[in-house]
């Protein structure tokens, strides 16, 4: 069954990053929220977003229990982004001035790209987090690379990220995992934001929400889509691979064709949100399989970059599909 995901955020933030709202959505469902989250890529605005938007859905007043399953729509979902009527914890957090739930640990001069984060500051907010709180604190590192995030600083503050002793949460941005030290990367679950170019094709926002529907369902029918279902290791075949290359070949180009996929999204789309589905509630405990969804979503855009200057449309998607299973074939010996 492919299990349908809620979005938490905000429907300009669930349209524009879908696969990074959708792993942290699935992790607030499940109560399984990990201490770090890495989030990568190059869309530094979506970053800061999503780790406000975060801010408030853990500490918003209005909402009956935090962040629970039974609880309802912060107040940006509420009332839009007129602040007014929002409670104290969303307003001040929207405005980046809530000290105690939105912490921010910057570089000294935060417009110097040398400049570094100061080990005095990485201390006291160590020690900071040892205090009990009202607050669900989210932590926010602009620059997590490991030239700004220099070891001393990010050694103390492994073991409070490791092993928190009250209710909080990091939020590390880095333009890739690479640019960070091991031992923070070992520690934190990465979490994929798209390019700007790519994500305004990307799918509706209330699509999310409704990836259980019938067209989906019946993608994942196909052979390819089983492997993440059984418990027994499934080597996806190449001709498998290519039967689903040819479909989503036909789902483009001839889009009557198919009335299970009527509506504006892109297949692509569809496709790496079915394999979300699929496999995101496992990813969310395994660097690994994060890992594997970063690697499609980056294969994933370059083919809609080579598709958008008309490169042989069959052979790109086919290549595309190929290259997918080799990167399937790297993480299907991790699952459970
Ligand atoms: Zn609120």
């Amino acid at each position: 069954m492919v299990s349908p995901v809620k979005s938490h955020f905000s429907p300009n933030i669930s349209q524009k990053q879908p696969l990074a709202v959708s792993l942290i959505s699935r992790a607030l469902d499940s109560g399984r929220l990990a201490n770090a989250y890495l989030l990568t890529g190059s869309n530094h605005g979506d970053k800061v977003e999503l780790a406000l938007e975060l801010a408030c859905i853990l500490n918003c007043l209005n909402t009956t229990s935090g962040a629970s399953e039974h609880s309802e729509a912060f107040c940006f979902l509420r009332h839009g982004p007129d602040s007014a009527n929002y409670c104290q914890n969303c307003r001040l957090i929207s405005q980046e001035r809530h000290r105690q739930a939105y912490l921010q640990l910057l570089p000294l001069d935060p417009n110097n790209p040398n400049s570094k984060i100061p080990v005095e500051k990485a201390r006291e907010l160590a020690f900071e987090l040892t205090k009990t709180s009202p607050f669900f604190r989210v932590v926010w590192l602009s620059n997590a690379a490991q030239d700004v995030f220099h070891r001393p600083a990010a050694n103390s503050l492994l073991k409070t990220i490791e092993e928190p002793k009250n209710r909080c949460i990091f939020l590390l941005a880095a333009r890739s995992k690479e640019l960070v030290l091991p031992t923070i990367t070992s520690r934190s679950q990465e979490v994929p934001l798209v390019q700007k170019q790519a994500s305004q094709v990307l799918i509706e926002p209330d699509s999310i929400e409704t990836q259980g529907d019938s067209s989906l369902s019946k993608w994942s029918k196909l052979a390819f889509f089983q492997w993440a279902k059984k418990r027994n290791m499934h080597v996806v075949t190449r001709e498998e691979a290519l039967e689903v290359s040819s479909l989503l070949y036909t789902a483009m180009t001839k889009p009557d064709a198919d009335e299970d996929l009527d509506d504006d999204s892109d297949p692509l789309d569809r496709l790496v949100m079915l394999e979300l589905s699929i496999i995101g509630s496992k990813a969310i405990d395994d660097p690994a399989l994060s890992g594997y969804l970063a690697g499609l979503l980056q294969l994933s855009q370059s083919l809609k970059t080579r598709l958008q200057r008309h490169v042989s449309q069959k052979s790109s998607l086919d290549n595309f599909f190929i290259e997918w299973l080799n990167l399937r074939t790297q993480v299907s010996g991790i699952l459970p």
